[in-house]
């Protein structure tokens, strides 16, 4: 069980150390002689002396074993393990120790790999070798063996199975793909492996740093540092040096180099007293400083160190420029990846957020998750969104000043002009504006986006960011923002039509009164409302009398103008609550909740007088017409109505007593009436 049978078992050679060495044999020796005890019953009969070589050898594999990163010797640590158990067997003469073969092979199924276990499981039966050599191979000693293999077998392959599973949940949860091979790509949401190959693709600090060690080897110098500017001041980006080790100071060589964009070398800096840029706790006597330039544009400055004099000469300031240039082209490739990741995190937020705005079919809805969404990829100081109608309306808004008006006209104001250009505009800078930019006050911005909401050429509103800094969105941001809101523009009109289509299935097409389907539903409504009809509901039945001679004598055209026309009288005369609807043919009809007998029979008057006084024309000639109405209400003294459908009936009774009593009159259901009937 050397080196070398490690090798055939194990296939762990160490490829670079061929030849062979007497340090590496040690474990294997002392273990043979450890074995050799055994079968010669030394923990029987020796039993102190066998248990120290035991205890030695163990702790010379174990040593041996775990010193090792690649675990070598794991089969000689394994099996001096398998030892103890032998020898406390046989030293106790208790043979049925040997039991614990068992949880000793379980547990390092967690741990070792099939060969090793395998080997091992080989090996074991040879501790038992003596026994066999006395008396011979016996059944259960064989049957014994033959269960422990197969239970470590099979212990095995469940580990194994439970690790993966768990290796696999593990990674989701880290939303890592490192075992990207061994589990498959398609199990990992897309997302994830896009941002792991940026992160993947590109470790600045990693290739500065290893761009700094090389100047430090190549210049020979103490210490190498990389400053950049970082708000107007120079921080520490990376340094050959521990961290802490250097503290910047805005004053000496190095701001200087940077702030005149120029190389520095200096080789005698103690003897002049020269301030350096930066303090470190060695003394520095030369300095190199090469500005990092792209073009113009300096990001920091490149620092080689020495506490040598005269430690640097003008050629090493070449080479300090050529590492210069190559932490620029790290340092732009930095900016286009946080670009790149930005823009990437963009288009997740737009694609979560244009799903939510496809999912609502209320406009408020839509504006809400519109200005939610644009939150998230421009956080900015006031986000609102006008819906147009008659004037524009606000649908949406955070940040915005409490408003008195909720609607408003624009004109004069810089959405105007967006709305009437139907083009996006941005001001980066609303400062130096003299003309009103909205139509209510706000703080004083800094930059602005207008975003008309078009709907095909239509403007169906206005999306307005306000940013109280000035240049405060990017022309990405922008973009962005402008896709949200097409598809918020979309959704509202979707949500426009869903309304629309609401609409028609409940209103008549020619009268646009309510038709009867809804007039059935919301007198079913008010009765609900009403629970136990504590309060007064009460119904009219309007019948257009002798329409047919209308027809007869104007045309049938007259007569559809004639009910539209006594249409907006009805809703010109009704409180809003009033629930107008066109019952059928040439009859109307009205709830009027809270309203009791009296009351309806005010409105049934008010209305037959003001169809009666209107004049309607004709190509013939100018007309007039008039009504029956017949009404019922729900508390009326004595007899009051079970349901809706009785409320009906005795409205239509009532009319038709209204009818047979000469028209052009309002009836009053009453129990004469039910009788006469
Ligand atoms: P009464 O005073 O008894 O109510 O007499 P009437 O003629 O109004 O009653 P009748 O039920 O005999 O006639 C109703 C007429 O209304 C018959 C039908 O042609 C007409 N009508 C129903 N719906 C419409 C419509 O949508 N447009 C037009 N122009 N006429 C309609
Ligand atoms: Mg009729
Ligand atoms: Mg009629």
């Amino acid at each position: 069980m050397g080196n070398s049978v490690q090798k055939i078992l194990q296939g762990r050679g160490d490829k670079k150390r061929q030849g062979f060495r007497i340090k590496d044999a040690l474990p294997f020796v002392f273990l043979f002689f450890t074995y050799l005890g055994l079968l010669l019953e030394f923990p029987t009969e020796r039993t102190v002396l066998w248990f120290s070589v035991w205890t030695a050898n163990t702790l010379l594999c174990s040593f041996f074993h775990f010193s090792r990163k690649t675990r070598q010797y794991a089969l000689e640590f394994l099996f001096s393990l398998a030892l103890l158990i032998a020898g406390a067997a046989q030293a106790s003469g208790l043979p049925w120790l040997k039991i614990l073969y068992f949880p000793f092979f379980l547990l390092l199924t967690i741990w070792y790999d099939r060969r090793v276990l395998f080997s091992l499981v080989v090996l074991v039966p040879f501790l038992d070798l003596n026994l066999f050599l006395k008396k011979g191979i016996e059944v259960q000693e064989v049957a014994f063996f033959l269960s422990l293999a197969l239970t470590t077998g099979i212990t095995q392959v469940l580990v194994k199975k439970i690790k993966r599973k768990a290796g696999y949940e593990r990674n989701i949860s880290r939303g890592a793909a490192d075992n990207f091979a061994e589990t498959g790509a398609e199990m990992f949401p897309e997302e994830t492996v896009i941002s792991r190959y940026l992160e993947s693709m590109f470790r600045p600090d990693e290739e500065i740093q290893e761009v700094i060690g090389i100047t430090k080897n190549t210049l020979v110098a103490d210490s190498v540092h990389l400053f950049l500017n970082i708000d107007g001041n120079l921080r520490l980006r990376g340094s050959t040096e521990e961290a802490g080790g250097i503290i910047p100071s805005n004053k000496g060589i190095v701001p200087i180099s940077f702030e005149e964009k120029k190389p520095a070398l200096f080789l005698d800096i103690v003897e002049k007293k020269r301030e350096v840029g930066y303090l470190k706790k060695e003394k520095i006597a030369s300095l190199l400083a090469m500005p990092v330039l792209d073009g113009n544009f300096a990001f920091g400055v490149l620092v080689a160190d020495s506490g040598r004099f005269q430690a640097f000469n003008s050629a090493d300031l070449e080479i300090l420029q050529t590492y210069a240039n190559q932490i620029v082209r790290i340092l732009q490739r930095e900016r286009v990846y946080r670009q790149i990741q930005r823009s990437f995190s963009n288009l997740k937020v737009l694609n979560e957020e244009s799903a939510k705005l496809l999912s609502s079919l209320k406009i408020e809805v839509i504006a809400r998750n519109l200005i939610e969404g644009i939150y998230k990829i421009a956080p900015c100081a006031i986000v609102f969104c006008l819906s147009r109608g008659r004037e524009f309306e606000i649908i949406g808004q955070q940040g915005l000043p409490s408003q008195e008006k909720q609607s408003f006209g624009l004109k004069g104001t810089l959405l105007d002009m967006a709305v009437k250009n139907s083009d996006p505009l941005y001001i980066s800078d609303v400062r130096s504006y003299r003309s009103p930019i909205l139509p209510f006050k706000t703080d004083a911005a800094g930059s602005l986006v207008i975003l008309p909401m078009l709907y095909e050429k239509e403007v169906l509103g206005i999306l307005t960011l306000i940013s109280k800094e000035t240049t405060a969105f990017s022309t990405s941001q922008i973009e962005f923002i402008k896709l949200l809101a097409n598809q918020a523009s979309t959704s509202i009109k979707n949500a426009k039509f869903h309304e629309e289509i609401e609409k028609l299935a409940i209103t008549d097409g020619l009268t646009g009164l309510f038709n009867h389907r809804h007039f059935q539903e919301k007198l079913s409504q008010e009765f609900n409302r009403l629970g136990r009809f504590s309060d007064p509901l009460s119904l009219l039945l309007i019948d257009i009398d002798h329409f047919k001679k209308v027809n007869d004598t104007y045309g049938h055209p007259a007569g559809d103008a004639v009910l539209k026309k006594v249409a907006a009288i009805i809703r010109k005369t009704i409180r809003n609550i009033d629930v107008p609807a066109r019952y059928g043919g040439e009859e109307f009809t009205l709830i009027l909740p809270g309203t009791d007998s009296s009351g309806a029979m005010n409105m049934a008057e008010r209305l037959r007088k003001a169809i009666m006084d209107a004049n309607f024309s004709s190509e013939k000639e100018s007309f007039t017409i008039t009504v029956s109405t017949g009404i019922s209400t729900n508390a009326q003294g004595g007899a009051e109505v079970k349901n809706k459908e009785q409320l009906i009936e005795r409205a239509d009774k009532a009319l038709y007593e209204a009818k047979r009593t000469g028209r052009n009159r309002s009836v009053f259901w009453n129990e004469r009436i039910e009788k006469a009937d």
